[in-house]
């Protein structure tokens, strides 16, 4: 069973922008745990990432489907003292044990964009999340109006195929009723033969899951 940690334990004090990669090249090697959020367009990662960290715009919303077609990197919980250099790839000291690396996935569904443009992506998010070591987690971001599909099941199959655990996060939750809200977790965990403590309820608009997601890290750091 999962040991429940009281609220607040992990507590964000800074998050900062790295690095936008449009190609596994670019990833940087920062050596920390890492954490990356991955959904379709318009699921509302970018509203949940900026929740997390309490930033209004560390992340951009509302951007047309289609127009991140980067990995993005963000340095959670660096002290101001320490510093990296991305030459030697060290930190100017000990990492605490709170600092970890949050990744902005590029979201799919790019049915407007060409077959080209698929393909790479595919193929970064290949590139990823086979060259991550330090990848605990992916959230992976659904909107809680919406019926899972196929597609879904899929991703999440070739996610868990590459051994990497996957927790899905229901998100604007605040645009259904309380009880829509429990069936979709109780509907979600049948579909994707899932444990329902790896299905968290949010809402970025009432603020709700962070704790949850934020125990999960802290769990995992
Ligand atoms: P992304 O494309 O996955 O990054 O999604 P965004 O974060 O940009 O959100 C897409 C749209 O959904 C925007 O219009 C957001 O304002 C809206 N949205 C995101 N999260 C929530 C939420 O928790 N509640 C509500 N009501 N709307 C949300």
């Amino acid at each position: 069973a999962e040991r429940i940690i009281t609220t607040g334990m992990l507590k964000i004090v800074s998050a900062e922008f790295i690095k936008g990669a449009i190609n596994s090249k670019h990833f940087p090697q920062i050596g920390i745990p890492e954490f990356a959020f991955f959904g379709r367009s318009n699921a509302g990662k970018s509203s949940l990432i900026n929740m997390l960290v309490n930033r209004k715009n560390l992340v951009k919303t509302g951007s047309r489907p289609g127009m991140t077609r980067e990995v993005n990197f963000f340095l959670v919980n660096r002290p101001a003292s320490l510093n990296f250099n991305p030459k030697t790839k060290k930190f100017s000291g000990p990492a605490p044990k709170d600092m970890f690396v949050l990744t902005d996935l590029p979201g799919y569904g790019y049915a407007k964009l060409s077959g080209g443009m698929t393909l790479q992506i595919d193929k970064m998010l290949y590139e990823y999340c086979t060259n991550r070591p330090l990848l605990k987690t992916i959230f992976f971001l659904m909107d809680m109006r919406r019926a899972p599909t196929e597609t879904e099941k899929e991703s999440i199959g070739f996610f868990h195929g590459l051994n990497i655990e996957v927790v899905i996060v229901g998100t604007k939750a605040d645009k259904i009723g309380k009880n829509d809200q429990i069936k979709a977790k109780n509907d979600w965990a049948d579909f994707f033969n899932f444990d329902k403590d790896l299905i968290i309820i949010s809402s970025a608009a009432k603020k709700t899951g962070r704790d949850n997601i934020l125990s999960l890290i802290a769990k995992r750091i």
